[in-house]
């Protein structure tokens, strides 16, 4: 934990003393050290005043364990009838100028950025910093 912190430090610049280590240690009961460590830098991305705490890191772990099926977008897409869109149904991706999950570059990217988000947080990141024509997609 003595070495979650350090890193820690080295994001927000927060102390690392005898008396955290403990407390963090107690937040964290049970986590693997790579499952804490994996989850600071997107903890200190979200958090507000730019400090990671053992909560936000429990937070990070928590949204990662919850079960994501892009099976089921993917299976009912391929039975859409596009013909009466006004606009493309799925985004296309600023950077390449591909159907979002037809770009594997952006997919990666999407994963690896927001892929611990909620998807309301995940889609909201990727309207910002992936997507084209972002006002069809507000
Ligand atoms: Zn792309």
């Amino acid at each position: 934990m003595g070495k979650v912190l350090s890193f820690c430090s080295a994001l927000d610049g927060q102390q690392v003393t005898e008396s955290k280590v403990l407390m963090w240690l107690q937040v964290l009961d049970g986590r693997s050290y790579e499952d804490v460590q994996e989850a600071i830098v997107p903890a200190y991305t979200v958090s507000v005043n730019g400090i990671v705490t053992a909560r936000g890191i429990l937070d990070v772990l928590h949204a990662k364990a919850k079960p994501v099926s892009p099976a089921m977008f993917m299976e009912g897409e391929a039975d859409l009838d596009e013909s009466g869109w006004k606009s493309d149904p799925q985004p296309v991706c600023e950077e390449h100028g591909l159907r979002i999950l037809a770009c594997d570059d952006c997919c990666k990217l999407l994963h690896y950025q927001a892929g611990w988000m909620d998807a309301d947080a995940r889609h909201s990141w990727a309207m910002a910093n992936v997507y084209r024509a972002k006002e069809l997609w507000a």
